[in-house]
């Protein structure tokens, strides 16, 4: 039998309270909060109204295709898109980005084994992207001064099978622009594609742009920049599901449509990698866009402007910390000296109510804290600072975390190739994460934890990873 309705939404709430709050601007990653009731509402609404709606074929559903055509147009006047442009609705950021590879690398079919060429800080959907079509990526030391792409070293990185180069506006580890003009140039010069990673950034920048920010160029204004990607779902403050992957011209979006009709069922025609696709996404998105518009959007990205200016100015006061680079855009990375560490701060900020990013040690770089600041998060900035003051105190007494010897021994002993179940369970004995029947036991403080990955290296980590998501993916029987 069944549950009655009340009973399964009584559940759902039950298993809800154990999740971050998306609302109410203390969650500083994952999710943006406009802090607008009536917006939220709205989308809300419009991703029930559309939810069964079917993308799959816009002839059959016509309202998809004009809020689609609609959203694309509102981008493009963002983003200096110039006359014959085009842009495709997508599920993320991470589909935008696959389709931008797929596509630089299909329009070059000539080229055996094609590369691209990233700067170390672009997103890790490029990565994936990599590891899905094949394509080998050149990464690029950045500024380490800036934590700017080096566009030197990146256009003497390309050579006659790079087929896309690859800056980001602003890269989300540590929030700063990439010089867009010298990239895009070099990648011209070279007849390869420049795709700008705007998933973060593309719908805020204008704005603060607009209101005095001091921005190097980075849209299609441009030239060279091929295509760019902006997430909805990220400044648009609109719910989970939808990006735009904008191209200059059709003749560049072409080999990102796929058609097949050598088969016996209906001719799938797709401009994205899924083919069923609820409307829902699309329709909430194009109604928080309607509905705030470039006035609403405006006065959040003021709100978050200053907020950010706010609480960089705010941690002057706590010397312990620094921020890794001076914001372009509303996120910053934190470090701290050697009297405590982030990942015990992060922990002391959600015993506290808010969550902060640990972001890992990379090429040579400590350990950082991430922050993404919402407009809703801008009116508390002064609560997160008193918050994170007494945090960073309570880091300082515990002292920076250790990890024990043996636990680091054991870790390096694993060849990240072979790490199979029995590996990592003796590991988790060793880290006292191995609850009483061998399952997972996560510890209330993240920081052990964090550290030892801290520790590991890339490979080893995401090998650990892999097989800890492997082991917490597993059905429940009963
Ligand atoms: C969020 C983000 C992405 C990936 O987007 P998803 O929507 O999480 O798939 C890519 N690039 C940047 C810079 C981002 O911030």
């Amino acid at each position: 039998m069944g549950l009655p309705v009340d009973e399964v939404v009584a559940r759902l709430e039950a298993m809800r309270s154990g999740d971050l709050p998306t609302h109410g601007g203390r969650t500083l990653a994952y999710v943006y909060d406009s802090g607008l009731a009536d917006a939220d509402e709205l989308g809300r609404r419009a991703l029930a109204m559309f939810a069964s709606a079917n993308g799959l074929d816009p002839t059959a559903f016509p309202s998809l295709l004009q809020m689609e055509q609609e959203l694309v147009g509102f981008a493009g006047r963002l983003l200096d898109a110039p006359e014959g442009f085009v842009g495709t609705a997508t599920s993320g950021g991470t589909e935008s980005i696959l389709l931008a590879v797929q596509t630089a690398r299909d329009a070059r079919p000539e080229v055996d084994q094609p590369r691209m060429v990233l700067p170390t800080t672009v997103h890790a959907a490029f990565h994936k992207a990599a590891h899905y079509f094949g394509v080998e990526p050149v990464f690029v030391p950045v500024d380490p001064g800036t934590f700017r792409a080096d566009a030197e070293a990146m256009a003497a990185a390309i050579d006659d099978r790079t087929v896309l180069v690859v800056a980001s506006a602003p890269s989300y580890a540590h929030g700063v622009i990439d010089p867009v003009t010298p990239i895009a140039a070099a990648a011209l010069a070279a007849g390869a594609r420049c795709h700008v990673d705007a998933c973060i950034g593309g719908w805020v920048l204008p704005y603060l742009r607009r209101q005095g920010a001091d921005q190097p160029d980075w849209t299609f204004a441009v030239e060279g920049v091929t295509s760019i990607s902006v997430d909805l779902h990220k400044y648009a403050y609109t719910p989970k599901g939808v990006s735009l992957l904008l191209h200059r011209s059709a003749w560049l979006r072409r080999p990102q449509l796929f058609a097949a009709a050598d088969w016996p069922g209906y001719t799938m025609l797709n401009t994205t990698t899924q083919s069923t696709k609820s409307g829902g996404p699309l329709a909430a998105a194009w109604a928080v866009v309607t509905h705030l518009g470039d006035d609403g959007y405006a006065a959040l990205a003021e709100q978050v402007g200053d907020g950010i200016r706010e609480l960089v100015d705010g941690l002057a006061v706590l010397p312990e910390l620094a921020v890794v680079a001076r914001p372009d855009s509303t996120l910053v990375a934190l470090r701290a000296d050697d009297s405590c560490d982030v990942f015990t701060i992060c922990d002391e900020m959600l015993l506290r109510g808010w969550f902060v990013q640990p972001q890992m040690a990379f090429a040579g770089e400590p350990p950082t804290m991430h922050l993404t600041l919402s407009a809703a998060t801008a009116p508390l900035v002064p609560e997160f600072l008193a918050a994170l003051g007494e945090s960073v105190s309570a880091a300082v007494a515990a002292g920076p975390v250790q990890v024990a010897p043996e636990l680091a021994a054991a870790a390096s002993a694993i060849d990240p190739a072979t790490l199979d179940d029995a590996a990592f369970d003796g590991l988790l004995q060793v880290a006292g994460l191995a609850g009483a029947d061998g399952a997972l036991a996560l510890p209330e403080r993240m920081a052990p934890v964090n550290a030892l990955l801290n520790v590991a290296p890339p490979r080893l980590r995401e090998a650990l990873l892999v097989t800890f998501l492997d082991r917490l993916s597993r059905p429940r029987t009963q």
